[in-house]
């Protein structure tokens, strides 16, 4: 499943990409465009809006109500468009969308903070911006709530 997040939805769409689903954030307000790059690369439409309609059978798009983040990710579990995998979770530079390339150690020398690079053994570096991960704290922390996410049974429906 790959997603497309109208400009409404920026933080869930890195909610997305930490989970590691490809998640295009789309700024503009042309929903022409959306759509159509919706059709061209397979994605599902995300918006807030209630005036965008699905024009032809292949037109995907779910309409999120919540506000918050965490919440409309609960929304998307409900609709059964999103699963945990576990394998995929930071797999996705949060910035660009763009699959994280595991590098060796020593080229992230210098290029993090001292005390994090002699914490860590594994380092991973988005293709497009180049800003370095690690699987840290930080990462155990997110995916604790992630977990609880998903464990959580629906408040209704
Ligand atoms: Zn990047």
């Amino acid at each position: 499943m790959k997603f497309i997040a109208d400009r409404m939805l920026g933080k869930l769409a890195k909610e997305l990409r930490k989970l590691g689903y490809d998640t295009v954030y789309y700024r503009s307000e042309n929903a022409y465009s959306l759509i159509k790059l919706a059709r061209e690369e397979g994605r599902v439409i995300l918006t807030r809006s209630a005036k965008l309609t699905p024009k032809r059978p292949e037109d995907r798009i779910v309409r999120i109500m919540e506000d918050k983040p965490s919440l409309q990710l609960r929304e998307l579990i409900q609709v059964k468009a999103i699963h945990l995998d576990e394998e995929a979770l930071f797999s996705r530079c949060l910035t660009c969308n763009m699959v994280l390339h595991e590098i060796p150690r020593d080229e992230a020398e210098g290029k993090v903070p001292d005390f994090i690079f002699y914490q860590q053994k594994d380092f991973f570096r988005c293709p497009q911006c180049a800003r370095i991960y690690w699987r840290g704290s930080h990462q155990d922390h997110m995916k604790k709530r992630i977990e609880e996410l998903f464990d959580k049974p629906a408040a209704s429906g």
